[in-house]
């Protein structure tokens, strides 16, 4: 996969040269370049805001040091003939995107070529966002509902979310299988030696040897926690796969499967 990031603040990017995505950019699993917004500016004072039409406060990036930066990732990047069957991804950090989530960095890390466009002040001229779906496949993408400085910080977890899927990334795939989102649960607890810390135990079942049953401890503190902590989840989770033993765990914690579904019985509390 090849990653070109635009930025007004390239040195807010240097994370990705640490740990596993630094790793997997020395192996060449990941090319990643990052592009500084203002070598594409001409006048000297390397201008990139201006103030807003209609008036208001703040400042707003201006049309045409964007244009000239995604003209040029464009140019430069893969063609048809090096083997890249469809337009890259432009990815626009905005509060005002689609909230960014493990089923889109799945999704993303299927691409060959992402572009992410880091905004500053109120945002990018509105123009440049409509006149790059010429070049890019668009998509303005929030991190979560509030409101960042800037969109290299969104970049820096979008890109290791991704990252860290693609293959060889992470030295145990099987890693990638059982974490929090994955199958639309959160992770079971983990726990590491010692045994006994400061009074408190590790669950005996997991010092019992018994796979299955570890197996099915795990997954049931998986329904446990995610009903306590993210109800919502369980309201999008398909509990057509679950088996009896599974049904009868969501019981304990007040839910019905109905059509499929998970429905909580109203008399239900929280499952904490
Ligand atoms: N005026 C904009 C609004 O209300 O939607 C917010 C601009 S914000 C101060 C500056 C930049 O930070 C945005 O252009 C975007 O790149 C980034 N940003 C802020 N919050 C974000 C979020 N939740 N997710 C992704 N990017 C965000």
């Amino acid at each position: 996969m090849r990653i070109d990031v635009v930025s007004i603040f390239p040195e807010y990017l240097a994370p990705l040269e640490l740990s596993l995505i630094g790793k997997a950019r020395q192996d060449g699993l990941l090319e990643l370049n990052v592009h500084d917004l203002r070598t594409f500016t001409t006048d000297k004072h390397r201008t990139v805001d201006d103030t807003p039409y209609g008036g208001g406060a703040g400042m707003v990036m201006k049309p045409e040091p964007w244009a000239q930066a995604l003209e040029s990732i464009a140019k430069s990047g893969m063609t048809p003939e090096d083997g890249a069957a469809k337009k890259p991804v432009l990815i626009v950090p905005s509060p005002a995107g689609e909230r960014f989530n493990q089923a889109l960095a799945y999704e993303l890390a299927d691409e060959e070529q992402l572009v992410f466009a880091c905004g500053r002040y109120e945002g990018i001229d509105e123009r440049v966002i409509e006149w790059a779906a010429g070049h890019f496949t668009v998509r303005p993408m929030s991190l979560g509902d509030y409101v960042l400085n800037g969109g290299e910080v969104a970049v820096l977890a979008m890109v290791e979310a991704i990252g860290r899927l693609l293959p060889g990334v992470v030295g145990n795939p099987e890693s990638l299988v059982e974490e929090s989102h994955s199958d639309g649960l959160l992770e079971y607890p983990v726990y590491t030696k010692p045994s006994s810390w400061r009074d408190r135990e590790v669950p005996a079942i997991l010092l019992s040897g018994n796979h299955g049953k570890i197996a099915q401890w795990r997954r049931h503190e998986q329904f446990r926690r995610t009903a306590a902590r993210r109800p919502d989840l369980l309201a999008e989770f398909d509990a057509g796969g679950l088996t009896r033993a599974d049904k009868a765990a969501f019981g304990e914690l007040g839910y019905d499967v109905v059509d499929g579904r998970l429905r909580l019985r109203p008399e239900a509390g929280s499952a904490d």
